[in-house]
């Protein structure tokens, strides 16, 4: 089935390795800025088109803004995020902080599981509608697991749900699904029979999945990593025929996800720490800051004129 699965992803590789920036990485960044704003226009054409609420556009607008600022602290980079979970931009770092808080948790776990919830397509106007009956029956069956936990009918209660949402370009459906890294076969069985049971006509048994998760930090990275993307971005700066439609089935998927928790960890919590790192890339201060220019893909400097990534080049060429 063709669906925007397989149209292609975006690279994210490598953020687990950022400690700092080089002048080449500098105007990577800068070129996928350019990208995210061209991302975040088609968007907001979308959105306008719908007659979308003012907050909703508000927030397309707010990732069009991301990183219109940025400088030099250090040897690393630092800009002005706007956070949103379907920004280019942000999308890494969401992904470096969600990795970093739920890895250190899911190492300890005996044997971790990726379990698939998932049910019929359905088209545009049941979208809202279908996450929300998921939300409410899934609640119903973490209640439920939880009271057997402590009555001691199940070995474990825990886990962090992860909610995903694909589109198919032929069956012009969409799939709102759940994704959720638990530990054991119990558990991840009562989850499935539940589901199932509480959605009779609407779920297919043959469709849910479980997972084993070799215990090997790169599988831990890679199932963290795979789950993350909360949809699937082609490279449509070359999608031709059939862009607007993928820009209008991703809008109405963000939209729908919207004030939504698409992270919801049950049966642990999580270090403080890590909790705090979610903040650490706002604005501290008011100087040194460069302004981007998608003429050149770059940012430069009100003071003297020069581009950003001549900034990070001349540091490095000192040392
Ligand atoms: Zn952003």
């Amino acid at each position: 089935m063709k669906s925007l699965d397989t149209l292609g992803q975006l690279d994210i590789n490598s953020i687990l390795s950022h400690t700092g920036s080089t002048s080449n990485q500098v105007r990577k960044k800068g070129i996928k800025k350019s990208i995210a704003m061209s991302f975040a226009l088609e968007l907001i054409d979308v959105a306008k088109l719908k007659e979308r609420e003012e907050k909703f556009k508000k927030l397309i607008w707010n990732s069009f803004h991301c990183l219109s600022a940025a400088k030099k602290v250090g040897n690393s980079f630092k800009g002005t995020y706007c956070k949103n979970r379907f920004c280019l931009n942000c999308i890494p770092n969401r992904m470096a902080v969600n990795i970093n808080s739920y890895l250190p948790i899911i190492r300890l776990w005996q044997e971790p599981r990726i379990v698939t919830l998932t049910l019929r397509n359905i088209d545009a106007p049941h979208l809202i509608g279908r996450f929300d009956a998921m939300k409410d029956e899934f609640g119903k069956i973490l209640r439920s697991a939880n009271y057997r936990y402590i009555k001691g009918k199940l070995p474990n209660y825990c886990g962090v749900r992860i909610t995903e949402c694909s589109y198919s370009l032929e069956s012009k459906l969409f799939n709102p699904h759940y994704h959720i890294i638990t530990d054991g076969d119990e558990l991840s069985n009562f989850l499935v029979e539940q589901w199932c049971s509480r959605f009779e006509t609407e779920c297919l048994e043959t469709s849910q999945d479980i997972r084993e998760i070799k215990k090997t930090e790169d599988n831990y990275i890679k199932v963290l990593k795979y789950t993350n993307k909360i949809f699937h971005i082609p490279n449509f700066t070359e999608l031709d025929e059939g862009k607007s439609e993928y820009f209008d089935a991703l809008e109405e998927i963000l939209y729908a996800l919207t004030g939504r928790r698409v992270w919801q960890k049950f049966g642990f919590d999580l270090p403080q720490s890590n909790e705090k790192k979610r903040d650490s890339n706002w604005l501290d201060d008011e100087e040194g800051w460069n302004i981007f220019n998608e003429y050149i893909n770059d940012w430069i400097s009100p003071v003297d004129g020069t581009k950003l990534s001549d900034q990070f080049f001349n540091d490095t060429k000192i040392k």
